[in-house]
């Protein structure tokens, strides 16, 4: 079955390098680098979300369309995000920080992904030769840490009761 490439136009035939985007169109393999990714980037993950990109904004996007490439980098990068995200969710697990509302929420995230750099840099650092007064150290601030998510824990119920409270 032929196919034609949705940027140029060209016939690609069945053993052609292909990549799908959505309601089965293609793009061709000189077309690709023209939506800012390379042959190398096109590994299954890639392709799994390239097949999300409409016909339309890869011909806007191969015309220099800024809209359009940026609706594509969104669809295809989409992944990183999501394992961003898993990792504030795990950390909101271990706190227990599920019902903390919307506002808290914004900096708790960047909290937490500060924090998830800095896990690293502890695992990297009992793994080094810093000396035991440094270590100690770490380990008495990341149990502050720990106790202020606590607190953080308990206001926000606190705050919730109070809330309950006064909408009686
Ligand atoms: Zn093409």
């Amino acid at each position: 079955m032929k196919k034609e490439c949705s940027v140029c136009g060209k016939s690609l035939g069945m053993v052609s390098v292909k990549y799908p985007i959505k309601d089965g169109d293609v793009v061709c393999s000189d077309c690709l680098p023209k939506l800012g990714y390379t042959q190398k980037d096109a590994n299954m993950k890639f392709l799994t979300k390239f097949q999300q990109v409409s016909a339309d904004d890869v011909v806007r996007a191969a015309a220099g369309d800024a809209d359009a490439l940026e609706r594509i980098s969104d669809i295809v990068e989409q992944k990183d995000e999501s394992k961003q995200d898993r990792e504030i969710r795990k950390f909101m697990e271990r706190y227990q920080l599920e019902d903390l509302d919307e506002k808290d929420l914004v900096v708790l995230r960047k909290i937490a992904t500060d924090l998830a750099g800095n896990g690293l840099m502890k695992t990297g650092m009992a793994l080094s030769f810093a000396n035991a007064g440094e270590q100690l150290k770490v380990t008495y601030l990341s149990a502050l840490v720990e106790q202020n998510w606590m607190i953080i824990r308990q206001l926000s119920r606190m705050n919730n009761a109070l809330d309950a409270i006064s909408k009686k």
